[in-house]
Parts: C-alpha cells; sequence; structure tokens
C-alpha cells in the first residue's frame, strides 16, 4: 500500500520502542453509571447530578446494566474473555472534582481479560494488539478555573459518566502502530455504538505510556505517560518527540524517570506533570457497596445478538469479496454511514463505477458545499439509479455530470431528469455514422493536415462530432468512426 511512515526511530537502528496504551472511553447510556442522573455534560453546571454523584455521604451506588450491556458488546468486538464475577473497587486520591476521595473502578477482577484488536501495518498485514483488560469505571468532575479571576469552579455533571478503560500490552512497536491501533479501536466502539467518539469532547482519550530500549535488551526501558491527547496527529507528534529525548538521556548516560508528561500542542514539547503514582499509592480496596457482578451465558448470548458486523470483518468483505482496493476499503471503514451508503447502492448495482462516483464525486460535492451524507438528496437508491444509466450507456459522463448536480439539488429521480432535459446518449452507430460522414466530407482541409501526420486533429474531429450531438453523442462511439473514416 503506501510507502513506509518515516519515524524519527529510523534515525536509532540500535534502538527499539514499546507503547502501550489505556483508552478511556465514554459510553452513551441515558443516565450515569451508578445513579438515574442523566448523562449529559452539555446543560449547565451541576444541573445532572444528585446525591449520589456528587458524593454525598451515605448514599448507595446501585450499578446500571446498561453499563454492563455496553462493556459486554466491547469485550465481543475485542476479542476478550468474559469474567462470569466481576467486582468493583474503590481507588482513593484526592482532588476537588472527587468529592467522595475515591473513584469506583474494578481492580483485581475487571469484567473482561485478554483480548486483541487487529491492525493492519504498511504493508498490508495484520498484527494482532494484545489488550489486558477491559473495566469498568466512573469518571470524575470537572474543575473550572475561571480566567483573569482567582476563582475556581467544580462541575460535577460528568461525575459518574461511565466509563470503558481499554488498556493495552506494550505490543506497539512504532508510531504508526500506535495511531493505527487507536483508529481501530475507535472504529470498533462507534460502530458497537457505545461511544461518541468524540476526541475533543473527551469521549474517547488516549493516555501512552512509552518506552524505549536497546534492541538486544530484554527488558523494557522505563516509560513515561503522556497524558490525555485529543488528536491522532498529536498522538503521533507526541510520540515522535518522545522517542528522541529518551533516546537522548540514554546516550548522555542518564536515566528516564517514570513519569506523567503533558503534551504542548504549541510549543510541540513534554512536559513534566507529575512523578507517577506506583498502584499501591491508591490504596485500592473492595467496595463494599456493590455487590459481586455474575455474569452468565444467557446475558452474553443476548448480547451477541446485537453484534454488529465489525470494521475489520467489514475490510476483509470489502476487498476480498467485493474487491474494492483496500485504500477504497479504508475510507469507507473510516465514516459508518458512507460505508452504509455504499452497501445500500451496492445491493442495487454492482457497477464499478459506483465506488468512483461515491468517492470523487459525492464526497467532492459533500466537502465544497460542507453538507453531511445524512442532509444529502441523493440517496443510495437514486445513486444506484444514476450508475445504472451511465452502465446502460442512456447517458454519457458529462450527461451524467449535470445529472448528478441537479439530484443533489432536487431530490429526483435521474431517469426523470435525462427524460425531461433530453439528455439521452446518442449511441446509435447509425445516427453518428451520419455525422461523422459529414464532417469528414465538411472539412478536406483539416482531413489533409491530419492524414500527413498531424494527430492532433483527431481532437479536433471528436470536438466538432460532440458538438454537433450537443454532448450527447457517446465518446467512444464517435472515435471508433472518427479512426474508421479518418484513415
Ligand atoms: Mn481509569
Amino acid at each position: 500500500m503506501s510507502a513506509k511512515n518515516p519515524s524519527v526511530l529510523d534515525n536509532y537502528p540500535d534502538y527499539a520502542l514499546n507503547i502501550g496504551i489505556e483508552v478511556h472511553v465514554q459510553l452513551t447510556t441515558n443516565s450515569k453509571i451508578f445513579c438515574e442522573s442523566p448523562n449529559e455534560q452539555t446543560k449547565d453546571p451541576n444541573l445532572c447530578i444528585c446525591n449520589v454523584c456528587a458524593g454525598y455521604p451515605g448514599v448507595l451506588p446501585v450499578l446500571n446494566k446498561k453499563v454492563v450491556d455496553y462493556a459486554i458488546l466491547a469485550a465481543l468486538g475485542t476479542n476478550s474473555t468474559i469474567n462470569p464475577l466481576c467486582s468493583f473497587a474503590r481507588k482513593h486520591y484526592f482532588y476537588p472534582d472527587l468529592p467522595k476521595g475515591y473513584q469506583t473502578t474494578q481492580g483485581a477482577d475487571p469484567i473482561c481479560q485478554e483480548g486483541y484488536i487487529p491492525i493492519r501495518l504498511e504493508d498490508g498485514s495484520i498484527k494482532n494488539i494484545r489488550l489486558i483488560r477491559i473495566h469498568m469505571e466512573e469518571d470524575a468532575g470537572k474543575n473550572i478555573h475561571a480566567q483573569g479571576t482567582n476563582e475556581s469552579f467544580v462541575d460535577l455533571n460528568r461525575a459518574g459518566t461511565p466509563l470503558l478503560e481499554i488498556v493495552s500490552y506494550p505490543d506497539i512497536e512504532s508510531t504508526y502502530e500506535a495511531k493505527a491501533y487507536l483508529k481501530a479501536l475507535h472504529h470498533i466502539v462507534t460502530y458497537l455504538g457505545i461511544c461518541s467518539g468524540n476526541m475533543e469532547e473527551g469521549a474517547f482519550r488516549a493516555d501512552t505510556n512509552i518506552s524505549v530500549r536497546k534492541k538486544d535488551s530484554t527488558t523494557f526501558g522505563t516509560r513515561c505517560e503522556l497524558k490525555n491527547i485529543n488528536s491522532f496527529k498529536f498522538i503521533g507528534d507526541a510520540i515522535e518527540y518522545e522517542i528522541e529525548r529518551q533516546i537522548d538521556l540514554l546516550e548522555s548516560g542518564e536515566k528516564v524517570h517514570q513519569e506523567t508528561r503533558l503534551w504542548d500542542t504549541n510549543q510541540k514539547i513534554s512536559k513534566v506533570m507529575r512523578s507517577k503514582e506506583e498502584a499501591a499509592d491508591y490504596r485500592y480496596f473492595s467496595d463494599p457497596d456493590l455487590p459481586l457482578l455474575k455474569i452468565d451465558e444467557a446475558w452474553i448470548a443476548r448480547i451477541k445478538e446485537m453484534l454488529p458486523e465489525l470494521p475489520h470483518a467489514k475490510f476483509v468483505r470489502f476487498t476480498t469479496d467485493i474487491g474494492l482496493s483496500p485504500y477504497e476499503a479504508e475510507i469507507l471503514i473510516d465514516n459508518k454511514d458512507l460505508a452504509d451508503y455504499f452497501e445500500k447502492a451496492h445491493a442495487l448495482t454492482k457497477s464499478r463505477h459506483l465506488i468512483n462516483w461515491i468517492l470523487r464525486d459525492l464526497m467532492g460535492y459533500l466537502k465544497e458545499h460542507k453538507l453531511e451524507l445524512a442532509d444529502c438528496k441523493l440517496s443510495p437508491e437514486l445513486m444506484a439509479e444514476l450508475i445504472n444509466l451511465i452502465d446502460k450507456g442512456t447517458i454519457n459522463n458529462a450527461a451524467a455530470k449535470e445529472v448528478f448536480e441537479i439530484v443533489m439539488q432536487t431530490g429526483q429521480s435521474p431517469a426523470i431528469i435525462v427524460k425531461e432535459k433530453g439528455l439521452e446518449q446518442i449511441g446509435s452507430t447509425d445516427e453518428l455514422e451520419a455525422i461523422v460522414k459529414q464532417l469528414v466530407a465538411n472539412n478536406p482541409a483539416q482531413v489533409e493536415q491530419y492524414k500527413s501526420g498531424k494527430d492532433k486533429m483527431f481532437g479536433f474531429f471528436v470536438g466538432m462530432a460532440m458538438k454537433e450531438t450537443k454532448g450527447k453523442g457517446n465518446p467512444q462511439i464517435i472515435q471508433e468512426l472518427l479512426k474508421k473514416y479518418l484513415s
């Protein structure tokens, strides 16, 4: 497929890179994880809270079953093993946006373990990135530091938002793989319909643990964690920076310190945020307010029924069964609505023209007019109708573009537009032959020039013939006829 993406690691052939990624995925359930408060953050501060998510003493959490459904979906979507019995734990730390003084999460026995996510490498081969675990937990609130004053505020609308934390093994060995992994995981959770995927709003947040080591070393180097970067591109930039920073330290005889770092998108450097806590610092213990959670086969079977086709399976089907190129399939997979659009139209036409019209004309039009696919008047059915008119030779490419524009604006049927505007292609050889014969007879000077080796004159005759047919002539037939009569 594409050429290898350059990386700063290429400059250090003795070094290897290991990256493990923790992703926090916000779930789109209606209510929060342990109470009935609405799971919404867009409202004014502290409007979506209750005694439970505000952390009042003496209140009791009740687990939202839908969160478990979504966690099971995530497990099935990532080839993970679901534990029949799991529990919740308290992870203690102090922060003003966490009034309870602990986060309710899962500790030693999370809901699922040992999954994997396939990613496509630059050479097209598949590599499985293994998952250590996926667990359910609650999000904290938000501290808001007012600008220009010394005041800070706490908004607890986000407190109690259900999260899945998805933790990979340090199997990721390049910046490219890190981005491919994050995109693959992002596709999975959005295809499953359990997360909005909106990175800017923090619905999909990645913490990236990066370490370098000499290739001949069998132990991992000391890792640094890059916190909460909200775009694939910035994560790539940050990893590239961190590779060089850590190798420079080691090369100059210094040590890499285990710490959490922040990525500064303006200066394009990472900065120390804090030295990393060890797990023991959080004093995890089993939450006495929440019972053990038992998940039986029947529950899993019920969720399995809801499992949609996953992006990787769709990619394989698009490339092997339908015959799209990896590049084309990749674009469709990246946008589930577009993939669905393609499939609906493909059910009505198997033409190779379809993918070209979708990727070139449809996407181009939407981009140019800043439209969403959902607002598009050219439904998949109308698109298939247009393609069928081209394939049957009813209209030529120029007319098809004209029809396309009209359908985009009106949503009218292409066949009706063609009839009303008289755009049918002149495909009858008899009709075109008469026109070509006439042209050759009327332009003896140009014929002479062509015959004496001026090949360019061929284009003159094609243009004249198209003009004569008001753009409706079948260009292929015209060219064949011209070759015959000009020789
Ligand atoms: Mn977490």
